[in-house]
């Protein structure tokens, strides 16, 4: 009940730092091609950057449900910011839930300084694909040398931390993947160029180079897969879903708040049929991502309640389900405010600078659709259909496997 009640005031929180500060810097930091500082540090003080660090180490001992409630309030205002507290808490809930007991304290910092951490899983040569890793750890005595370049990493210059997909070794195959943490502490972390993209100007998605020295208890998790499975793309889909369900969200309030109180010539004529019908189809989309996110969130709260095995993550209808959220979301969020455009018109919709950020937010939600690519997750959608009512021993047999320990892809990408 205490527990309920103290997400609850996170969200409230959350919800009046959105509206009283991430409004008041959302068209300057596009505008400037900035960091949202005053917006982070806003979360900071208010000790939202330590929402998923458990309640024994000083954190808020966050939930899916109030996750994807905090992602979707502080998208409404600023879609930037609302990622890089998506990003930063899905990396914060990846140490709560499999770092070596070694790094528990961290989690403590992370609680007390109110400690950034920035995920790098792209890498030239392979994309996006979150399953392989090409760099490879190289062993020095008793310590992994990490030495890689990182094309793109959101909020790069500004971060405390790193988790870094790494190839397990020299030797190791590319599905054969680490996440390691680390800190600038470590060795050279340099920034190698500037963030210059239609949107989401706020992350700060720079290049970088990596070249450190970690201690073997850096390497976080039993397997990758394990983490992947359990943790990151889960709380990665359902955090950024919610943020992007927050942007259009955000975008169609205002909106409507506009049409209703505008008067004179130029008003929206609010009883016509085309302006009610297309209005109406907009909040329909919205409600199915919502129930989409209530539905999910649901089930993983009820999962990390009992600390379900885990076989139930690699259950493939909800893998299904998962991926569905997030493709769902990043195209229906941004065909709500493509619309709201063809709604608002040019002076409201299209033109920069618009009070209603319209414009603005249609450039964030591009993004949508290629952040972790969703023709890859269609696909392995496809792949999983084919198999997802065949017993999973039947599977595993006729790839010559025993269990899905042995498949190296943690999204069951070794079964297509
Ligand atoms: C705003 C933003 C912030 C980001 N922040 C970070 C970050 O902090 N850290 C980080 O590591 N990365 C980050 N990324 C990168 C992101 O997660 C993806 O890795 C990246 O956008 C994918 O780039 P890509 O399209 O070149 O690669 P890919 O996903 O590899 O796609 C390349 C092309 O191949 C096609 N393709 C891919 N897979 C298949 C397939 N199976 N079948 C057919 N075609 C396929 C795609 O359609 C696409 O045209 C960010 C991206 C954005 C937009």
């Amino acid at each position: 009940m205490r527990e309920h009640a103290s997400l609850e005031h996170s969200l409230t929180r959350a919800a009046a730092i959105s509206h009283n500060v991430l409004r008041q810097w959302a068209a300057d930091v596009d505008a400037n091609n900035r960091f949202p500082s005053e917006s982070v540090e806003a979360l900071r003080d208010a000790g939202l950057l330590a929402f998923m660090v458990p309640a024994q180490f000083g954190g808020q001992g966050g939930n899916m449900r109030a996750l994807w409630r905090i992602a979707a309030v502080l998208g409404e205002e600023c879609l930037a910011t609302a990622l890089i507290w998506s990003m930063h808490s899905q990396q914060v809930a990846v140490l709560a839930d499999h770092a070596h007991a070694e790094q528990a304290e961290l989690l403590r910092h992370i609680a007390t300084h109110g400690l950034l951490i920035a995920s790098v899983t792209t890498e030239r040569d392979k994309g996006g694909d979150l399953l392989t890793a090409h760099a490879p750890l190289v062993r020095e005595h008793n310590h992994w040398r990490v030495r890689r370049f990182a094309p793109i990493v959101s909020y790069g210059a500004e971060a405390d931390m790193y988790l870094i997909t790494m190839r397990s070794g020299e030797d190791r195959l590319p599905h054969d993947v680490s996440l390691v943490l680390t800190t600038p502490e470590d060795g050279l972390v340099t920034v190698e160029g500037d963030w210059h993209a239609m949107g989401m100007k706020g992350t700060r998605s720079v290049p970088m180079r990596f070249d450190t020295l970690v201690d073997a208890n850096r390497i976080i998790g039993q397997t990758f897969r394990q983490v992947a499975l359990q943790t990151m793309i889960p709380i990665g889909h359902v955090a950024w879903s919610a943020a992007w369900f927050g942007a259009a969200g955000g975008a169609l309030q205002r909106f409507i708040e506009r049409a209703r109180t505008s008067r004179g010539p130029g008003a929206w004529d609010l009883h016509s049929d085309l302006f009610t019908t297309r209005l109406a189809r907009l909040r329909l989309w919205l409600d199915l991502l919502q129930s989409m996110l209530e539905q999910i969130t649901t089930t993983l709260d009820a999962w990390r309640l009992v600390q379900a095995p885990m076989h139930q993550y690699e259950d493939i209808t909800h893998n299904i389900a998962l991926n569905n959220l997030k493709v769902a979301s990043s195209e229906l969020a941004f065909a709500v405010v493509h619309n709201l455009m063809e709604l608002a018109g040019m002076r409201h919709g299209y033109l920069q600078h618009n009070d209603l950020g319209l414009e603005r937010v249609f450039r964030d939600l591009r993004s949508g659709s290629l952040m972790y690519h969703n023709d890859r997750l269609i696909q392995t959608n496809g792949n999983l259909l084919l198999i997802e009512r065949t017993p999973m021993s039947r599977v595993w047999a006729s790839r010559g496997l025993h269990d899905s320990a042995e498949c190296g892809a943690p999204d069951l990408t070794c079964l297509a």
